[in-house]
């Protein structure tokens, strides 16, 4: 099968699709949507993204950060 390669997403459409900042700033939980989440970690698997933590679902995903 083919080698894995990894392909450079386009951050820009990601972030306009998406949107993970509330209006207060914090990031929305992918799973319930809850703003009630906390930075767990500055570094995700990947460089443009941080690990945070869902008090509600008690889960721990990662999302894009903002740095430009
Ligand atoms: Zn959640």
């Amino acid at each position: 099968m083919g080698r894995p390669e990894r392909r450079p997403r386009d951050e820009r459409a990601a972030a306009a699709d998406t949107d993970p900042q509330g209006a207060d700033g914090r990031v929305r939980c992918p799973f319930c949507g809850s703003h009630e989440t906390e930075l767990y970690s500055l570094f995700g698997s990947q460089l443009s993204t941080s690990q945070y933590y869902c008090r509600r679902c008690r889960v721990a995903f990662e999302a894009l950060k903002w740095e430009s």
